[in-house]
């Protein structure tokens, strides 16, 4: 059994930062202005700055003042899943912004056995972009090997687990209000015509999803 001591001095291993990625567009998109897109990335370079931040004070943080109420540790382990998953959300987000719209790929085949059509499912996304507060996100569940079509109100609450995010969709204000004001939907539309599905396709192949989705 490890003595009190000998785990005091374990060393957890330091955290090596993220890196932020590049924005790939630099002029206006269909309906999405570059000024918007730009204020829109400076957000998650901050999560990718705060990830780093929090991982490395948790790192040195004393564990001893533990507390469910309130305690240092006890706020960066809660701040760490929003800051994580606002950096992974849009990481998807930006990387699949630049396309020309048009379905293709196995990711569509996948869509029409889950949904029956690319338009049901399309109806499903944007149902669930208008209810939720922070994301739409299409993502590959493997509890069932299928995709789902998963609402989250904030960037950690709403996550689910063992589910890789395909296509993600920001619906939080700060998406849209500077082109759009508080109209989602034209939002939304613009968002889909700009949607590449290389990358979607992508991420499928990353995580070898068709031959489980088969399964
Ligand atoms: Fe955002």
């Amino acid at each position: 059994m490890r003595s009190a001591q000998s785990f005091n001095l374990l060393k957890f291993r330091m955290h090596k930062p993220f890196e932020a990625d590049k924005l790939k567009i630099d002029k206006d998109r269909p309906g999405l202005t570059l000024k918007m897109i730009q204020a829109h990335f400076k957000l998650y370079e901050g999560y990718v700055k705060k990830t780093n931040e929090i991982q490395e004070k948790i790192d040195g943080a004393d564990k001893s003042e533990a507390n469910g109420v309130y305690s240092m540790i006890g706020e960066l382990k809660r701040q760490e899943t929003f800051a994580v998953n606002g950096m992974k959300l849009h990481e998807v987000y930006f990387g699949h912004l630049s396309g020309d719209g048009e379905p293709k790929g196995e990711l569509v085949k996948m869509i029409e056995k889950d949904f029956d059509s690319l338009d049901e499912w399309k109806l499903d996304m944007v149902t669930t972009a208008i209810c939720a507060r922070g994301w739409a996100i299409l993502a590959f569940d493997f509890r069932d090997n299928r995709l789902h079509n998963y609402g989250s109100d904030s960037h950690n609450v709403g996550a689910v687990w063992g589910a890789i995010p395909v296509i993600v969709l920001d619906v939080y204000e700060h998406a849209y209000a500077m082109d759009y004001g508080i109209d989602r939907k034209p939002y939304l539309d613009a968002f889909f015509k700009n949607l590449d599905w290389g990358f979607a396709n992508n991420i499928i192949k990353e995580y070898d999803l068709l031959a489980k989705h088969a399964s």
